[in-house]
């Protein structure tokens, strides 16, 4: 597979698409910031993610599956 000889090299600091949704305040968590991530604790079937700051300041997520509230 070459796939990779067509494609132009461009270097991208960071790809916001592939970054993971802060699932409090919907920011995209660089690798670089250290955010947590878990299963919801109540259906277990969405991965939460939480950037430093939310996770700091205790700001509240909100499953997007089956909704459950916590900190
Ligand atoms: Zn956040
Ligand atoms: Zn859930």
């Amino acid at each position: 597979m070459s796939l990779e000889t067509s494609i132009p090299r461009r270097l991208s600091i960071i790809d916001a698409a592939r970054l993971p949704l802060c699932s409090s305040c919907n920011r995209p968590i660089t690798p670089s910031e250290k955010g947590v991530v878990f299963p919801c604790p109540n259906c277990g079937e969405v991965i939460i993610w939480r950037c430093k700051s939310c996770r700091s300041m205790g700001v509240p997520y909100t499953c997007p599956k089956c909704g459950f509230n916590g900190p």
